[in-house]
């Protein structure tokens, strides 16, 4: 069972919804690319979210934790063909732990010294390049969206070419940002109805910017998430101006 399924799932989605967000790209020359967070262990909704898009060959960006990932699950994972120019295998952090112990959850924040933070961002990626080989895209999505800037400048001395975080995180010049800003499954909002209406704003901003990075995070996808995400591939699929693409066509 999924834990934690944002509001947005607690209640049949309105076709009313599908119409709007249809709407909303026609005409509109629109880049869009889908970011899955939390990869490395093969459940359940892994393996069906990692159907779904190869039913719809929709490339995806997937966000590795060197922690979870072995040789074992790295074979396993090649059920999906794993060299496929549809998926985009990158960094995601290094064990996804959180280090601060108060404010927002980080695990690239600014409580460590530089050292420790160089030195898991360089064992996550050696880890990932032994594994994945050619498959790996030296590109770094931190935990929960957000890292210091000390951990940029490092990540650019490593030689990583972009990072991935989220809308509205401050701004930095080390790299650039390959930010997503739709979150299809992490949202607080209280009620369906709110979680609808960031939806829709988020969607019109992302579409107004030329770009829609979209979030997913399969472990907190209910039924009602994955006939969504389905839905949402026949709309943007059945619009000529949208172009789909991994973080390797938009370095
Ligand atoms: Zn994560």
């Amino acid at each position: 069972m999924p834990d934690k399924v944002s509001a947005l799932y607690h209640q049949p989605l309105p076709e009313e919804l599908f119409v709007r967000l249809g709407q909303a790209l026609a005409g509109k020359r629109v880049q869009v690319f889908f970011r899955a967070d939390d990869i490395g262990k093969m459940d359940e909704e892994f393996i069906r979210m990692m159907e779904l898009f190869g039913r719809y060959a929709m490339p995806l960006c997937l966000a590795v934790v060197p922690e979870w990932m072995s040789r074992e699950r790295w074979q396993a994972m090649d059920r999906f063909s794993t060299a496929d120019p549809l998926w985009c295998w990158h960094q995601h952090g290094y064990a996804h732990l959180n280090y601060q112990s108060q404010g927002k959850k980080n695990e690239f924040g600014d409580v460590r010294p530089a050292e420790a933070v160089r030195r898991d961002l360089e064992r996550g990626r050696e880890h990932l390049a032994a594994i994945l080989g050619k498959a790996f895209c030296p590109v770094f999505t931190p935990p929960w969206n957000r890292c210091s800037s000390v951990t940029l400048q490092l990540l650019q001395e490593l030689g990583f070419k972009a990072v991935s975080r989220s809308r509205g995180v401050q701004p930095q010049a080390e790299l650039p940002d390959l930010y997503v800003n739709v979150d299809l499954h992490t949202g607080k909002e209280a009620n369906p109805a709110a979680a609808t209406e960031r939806l829709v704003s988020d969607w019109d901003q992302g579409i107004a910017q030329g770009r829609l990075g979209i979030m997913l995070h399969h472990q907190r996808m209910n039924e009602r998430s994955f006939a969504f995400l389905e839905k949402l591939f026949q709309i943007l699929q059945s619009r000529e101006g949208v172009v789909f693409c991994t973080f390797r066509e938009l370095l």
